[in-house]
């Protein structure tokens, strides 16, 4: 579920072609939880800081208690999802869940545990289920460490993995900013994708909601123009397989037939009036 960012991308491309041969591929298999969340840390604070980064990716200012209640309704949210990853799937490292206040319809994740989510597709939504699962299947790329391998492809991102082996924080920094881009729309395999949708909504039926949120919010939003789906082939196919994934586990299945209790719409419509 990614965007792609051409306009930070381009002249990274241009400059990294050349070490294409020596970097691809290498790096990759050398990245470590600890790599993968000092990698996050970097990408966060520049996200944070850097004027050009904020004018791409907003972060949501809490400014009145209406909007510091629905960032904490998000947030929490979030936590309780990710404390239903069962302890031995769970990385080492903390994660940290921040909303972008932009229009877009899309989230995604960079290693290290760094989730971000857009306050516009939050605004397509239509109950807790659909949007704990989204969180699920972002939370579910970290968990199952699908970067490793995107990076791996990505030849820019290749150098910061050697940057990161090398331990040169000014490099790091520098190739971070670079990056930016790149590492907020890392490309996952098709695979990755029905891993990342199946693992979350493991999650996501741990919590106690209905496990066919993803399905649901997938199904609705099929030929909208989603960004989220733009990236991502065969939404229907994807569909299908989490409405299977659900009917073959009958305490999903109950979870699911208790839909009015378990998408916990109300709630999740008075949480987010300030969206409207
Ligand atoms: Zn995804």
């Amino acid at each position: 579920m990614k965007t792609l960012r051409l306009g930070l991308l381009l002249p990274l491309a241009a400059a990294s072609v050349f070490l294409l041969t020596q970097c691809a591929g290498l790096g990759a298999f050398l990245v470590s939880e600890n790599d993968e969340a000092r990698l996050g840390a970097e990408f966060d604070r520049q996200l944070r800081t850097d004027p050009a980064a904020q004018k791409e990716y907003p972060v949501y200012v809490a400014n009145t208690p209406e909007r510091k209640a629905f960032q904490d309704y998000v947030v929490n949210l979030a936590q309780s999802t990710l404390a239903a990853v069962p302890a031995g799937q769970r990385p080492g490292y903390p994660f940290k869940f921040t909303l972008i206040d932009a229009d877009v319809q899309n989230a995604f994740a960079v290693p290290g545990g760094y989730v971000y989510i857009y306050t516009g597709i939050i605004r397509t939504m239509r109950d807790e289920s659909e949007l704990a699962g989204v969180l699920g299947h972002e939370i579910a790329h970290v968990t199952r460490h699908h970067y490793r391998e995107a990076m791996a492809r990505n030849t820019g991102l290749a150098v910061l993995v050697d940057a990161l082996d090398g331990n040169d924080q000014n490099k790091i920094r520098q190739l971070v900013v670079q990056n930016l881009g790149a590492l907020a729309s890392l490309r996952v395999s098709r695979e990755n994708e029905s891993d990342a949708d199946k693992y979350g909504t493991r999650y996501l039926a741990a919590t106690g909601r209905n496990p066919l949120g993803i399905a649901k919010y997938f199904g609705r939003m099929k030929g909208s123009g989603l960004e989220w789906l733009s990236t991502h082939p065969d939404p229907g196919n994807r569909v299908g397989e989490v409405q299977e994934q659900v009917r073959e586990n009958s305490s999903f299945r109950a979870l699911a037939a208790d839909s009015a209790v378990t998408n916990y719409r109300s709630r999740f419509q008075q949480m987010t009036a300030v969206l409207r």
